[in-house]
């Protein structure tokens, strides 16, 4: 049940019919795993948070550097040198208490992989490593817990749902085979540049396939990718298959 201050909190989005109190509650009944407190998980878990995501999970080993201000707009100058997750709770607390947030110590990998990604809901891909991304789309896979994929450079972006209990839900490796690039080498942001408002578009997209999925209406990006040209303005909806020889996914959700 909402209290007062949730009816007054939420208003403008408990007045939408999509969401209303039953909507709401999903949301705060929610558990998300923000993979990732830089420039995507920025935008989303600002996003998450005032949509009232009950329970926000972070995890990020990283610090809080004066070149990541460009983007990351929840974290501030006077956080330069703390933990992200650290400064990402600061400012949930800060926006609306009423959210859980639990930090996770250090990186996303392969021995922590399982453990989180099992206490949550819904999996929320703000990372820029190739590596991690790959882990996090097979652990999803394997636990079957829907993920949702950001990625950006520049002033370009890309988003997609993979719901492993949908049949034919392509994963992160039918949509982009490992084999085909070295992911490993591809440049990073710090290489190739990135706009703040680049990682604003794609977090926004994410965290708004989030709250749809979680009080559920309207159609979620599943095997549809996002592609956003920031040069042009231009978006453009590619649809995407599951690989019936994909390696991660094949006879997962069937
Ligand atoms: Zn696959």
């Amino acid at each position: 049940m909402l209290n007062d201050e949730d009816i007054e909190r939420y208003a403008r989005q408990l007045v939408m019919a999509e969401i209303g109190e039953e909507g709401q509650e999903k949301l705060l009944a929610a558990r998300v795993l923000v993979i990732g407190a830089g420039g995507l998980g920025a935008s989303v878990i600002s996003a998450l948070a005032g949509a009232g995501i009950g329970r926000l999970g972070l995890i990020d080993g990283d610090t809080v550097d004066i070149s990541n201000l460009n983007r990351q707009f929840i974290h501030t100058t006077d956080m330069r040198d703390q933990l992200k997750t650290a400064s990402a709770a600061h400012f949930v607390a800060g926006l609306n208490p009423e959210i859980g947030v639990c930090v996770h110590e250090g990186q996303f990998n392969a021995q922590n992989a399982e453990q989180l990604v099992s206490e949550y809901d819904l999996v929320m891909d703000c990372t820029d490593s190739p590596t991690s991304r790959y882990l996090i789309n097979e652990i999803c896979v394997t636990h079957r817990k829907p993920l949702i994929f950001g990625g950006a450079v520049r002033t370009d972006g890309q988003a997609t749902v993979i719901l492993p209990d949908v049949p034919d839900s392509a994963c992160l490796h039918c949509i982009f085979p490992r084999s085909e690039v070295d992911y490993d080498q591809a440049p990073s942001c710090a290489q190739t540049g990135i706009l703040g408002t680049t990682t604003m578009m794609v977090g926004a997209i994410q965290a708004q396939e989030a709250v749809k999925y979680i009080a559920g209406f309207g159609d979620l990006l599943t095997n549809r990718l996002w592609i956003y040209d920031g040069m042009s303005s231009e978006v453009m909806i590619v649809d995407t298959k599951k690989d019936a020889d994909c390696p991660v996914c094949t006879g997962a959700g069937r």
